[in-house]
């Protein structure tokens, strides 16, 4: 009996040791590859490696429609910051001729570190896209670098550590949202130690975030993490206490260029979340049916993420959600675009991803244990919403592009 129960425990060990070498082997060899085939590259031109260059393009670009078209508008917005006096929200009003029908709002960078590729795709819309004929009946708003602070010192969030797209609203009770399933997985989410890429939890991260997925399904799991929460200020995806400052100052600015036109289509450009090298349309859930039909009438022919079907999830305080509820009594159709960089639609691609935030925001924190560790987990968030690859910078260009001619036709036989 005894030596049944030792042969027992063995193979129990053995077993466990084989989970734990494979998990820790699966985990650590992971990686998303490449963009498959070729893509031509002359897009990209439009990429910069800091925020301040990013604006510096932004803002040449700006300066030659204003001197190409009559009545074009551009400046810059300040962003009040304890410990950076040069930060601004970057803003260029291209007024429609003749009636003012159809305005394209395009904004980028509301994740700081997102910004690069929005930035990218805008100088791209602005240099190919903004000729005379386009412009009979449609304005275009470009608003660059929602949340500079981010941009520029490589983070998705302000540097009141306020996720801007949990932050978003006319109405403040936004902040009493409760995030129940969130409450649960803060340890997971949020350790307080110094983030340490060759700990046994890093390491072994993936037993920890199986462990909650055998209590939970995937997409209740997704959904209370990426929701949005009020309570944690240090935590992921904060949505603050009160209204971050530029919300205050440009939504003033979107109304006054946007009272004009009958119908408003709003784009806030993000990366990060969906398949490798895909663009994805990510409308939030929307009820009105008029309006449903309306995104799928202008993004036709293209596959779209509605937020409330399998593998995608809901948010509150969202920008683009906020834009439509700026324009009532418009026909106003926010929508985002997602550049996917990690493959998070995978069970490997969002621990992943959900792992590089956390480090991230705990060594930002709390510290880093080595230079080993700060230099990995930063180049590991920077790869995942603004990757290296050439192949993966151009894709997105050319997808943008062949989107963005069906999207201004479209939306003029709307
Ligand atoms: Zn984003």
């Amino acid at each position: 009996m005894k030596k049944f129960l030792k042969i027992l425990l063995s193979i129990f060990g053995l077993l466990i040791l084989g989970i734990l070498g494979y998990t820790y082997f699966a985990y650590n060899a992971w990686s998303v590859g490449e963009v498959a085939g070729l893509h031509e590259r002359s897009g990209l031109k439009y990429y910069q490696d800091s925020y301040l260059e990013c604006r510096a393009a932004f803002r040449e670009k700006a300066a030659k429609l204003k001197s190409q078209f009559d009545s074009v508008e551009t400046f810059p917005v300040e962003v009040k910051s304890n410990t950076d006096k040069d930060l601004t929200i970057d803003v260029c009003y291209v007024p429609a001729t003749g009636k003012k029908t159809r305005l394209l709002i395009l904004t980028s960078g509301i994740h700081g570190i997102e910004g690069y590729v929005g930035s990218a795709v805008q100088q791209m819309v602005m240099e190919e896209f903004i000729k005379p004929e386009l412009l009979s009946g449609t304005g275009v708003l470009f608003v660059h670098a929602m949340n500079p602070y981010g941009f520029k010192y490589s983070r998705r969030v302000t540097e009141n550590n306020v996720d801007l797209n949990r932050n978003s609203d006319i109405d403040s009770s936004l902040f009493a949202n409760e995030n129940k399933g969130y409450h649960e997985l803060y340890g997971m989410l949020n350790p307080n130690d110094k983030a340490n890429t060759g700990s046994l939890r890093n390491q072994l991260f993936m037993l920890v975030a199986f462990e909650k997925m055998i209590s939970k399904s995937m997409s209740a799991l997704r959904q209370a993490i990426l929701q949005g929460q009020y309570q944690h200020p240090e935590g992921l995806y904060f949505g603050g206490k009160t209204f971050e400052p530029q919300l205050r100052s440009i939504a003033p600015l979107l109304v006054k260029y946007g009272k004009d036109y009958d119908k408003v289509l709003e784009i806030d450009l993000h990366t990060g979340y969906g398949e490798l090298g895909t663009l994805h349309v990510f409308p939030n859930p929307v009820k009105d049916p008029k309006v449903k039909s309306a995104i799928k009438q202008v993004f036709s022919g293209y596959k779209i993420d509605w937020a409330d079907t399998e593998g995608f999830y809901t948010i509150t305080g969202s920008f683009s959600d906020f834009v439509g509820k700026l324009f009532p009594g418009k026909l106003c159709l926010p929508t985002s675009f997602e550049y996917g960089t990690l493959n998070s639609q995978t069970t490997m691609g969002s621990i992943h991803s959900i792992h590089n935030m956390i480090l991230e925001n705990e060594g930002f924190h709390y510290g880093y244990t080595t230079n080993e560790s700060t230099a990995q987990i930063r180049e590991n968030f920077r790869e995942m919403y603004y990757p290296s690859s050439l192949s993966w910078r151009s894709k997105v260009i050319n997808d943008t592009r062949k989107m963005m001619i069906s999207t201004f036709k479209n939306l003029k036989e709307l």
